[in-house]
């Protein structure tokens, strides 16, 4: 996949990360790539910069005080849009700072959702098909949530020694290739934080 080209990125000089502010630290992450992105520590999503200030009050009320380095530190932030931020290519390692979702896909192509009756319509409609046995269980990824999830199937097995523990609950059963159909609705649940 080649490189997103931002060409909207002007406040940047070419490969130099914004810089954040000590003050904002416990409450975002910046990527490098693709470059400059925000990822909430709060709810480990991605954010567009223009949705920064509104994402930090409304979903997690952010301290007054604070409010304004976020709104200088976006006025440094490339102004990304969805069609900028590439899916990884299913089977990525997890990437660390992003909710790992549970989400199921078509085994007869990449279809993933979250939500399983999207997952059956699709396989009744798409392939002709009775959905039962027909699609898996997997760990994906997606920079943002909602209407414009773009999920990616992701590896969880092989944790990276300095990630932090999965907030999932899945390592240590041999999830990675796997999907965990012996697990129970229960199971599965319980796991879930
Ligand atoms: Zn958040
Ligand atoms: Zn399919």
């Amino acid at each position: 996949m080649s490189n997103p080209v931002y060409s909207t990125s002007a406040e940047l000089p070419k490969g130099a990360s914004p810089v954040l502010p000590e003050q904002l630290k416990p409450f975002l992450t910046l990527l490098d790539d693709p470059l400059g992105l925000p990822v909430c520590l709060l709810c480990q999503n991605a954010v567009l910069p223009k949705s920064l200030m509104d994402h930090f009050r409304k979903q997690h009320n952010i301290p007054t005080d604070i409010r304004p380095y976020f709104r200088s530190l976006v006025s440094t932030l490339p102004s990304l849009e969805p069609s900028d931020l590439p899916s990884k290519p299913h089977g990525s390692r997890s990437l660390r700072t992003l909710r790992v979702i549970k989400a199921f896909q078509c085994k007869e192509c990449p279809f993933i959702r979250q939500d399983v009756t999207d997952v059956r319509k699709h396989i009744n409609k798409e392939h002709n098909n009775s959905a039962a046995g027909n699609y898996d269980e997997i760990p994906a990824q997606t920079w943002l949530s909602g209407r414009r999830a773009v999920y990616w199937r992701v590896e969880v097995g092989t944790p990276d020694p300095e990630d932090p523990p999965c907030v999932w609950g899945f390592y240590g059963t041999g999830f990675g290739s796997k999907t965990p159909k012996t697990w129970s609705k229960e199971q599965v649940e319980n796991s879930k934080v």
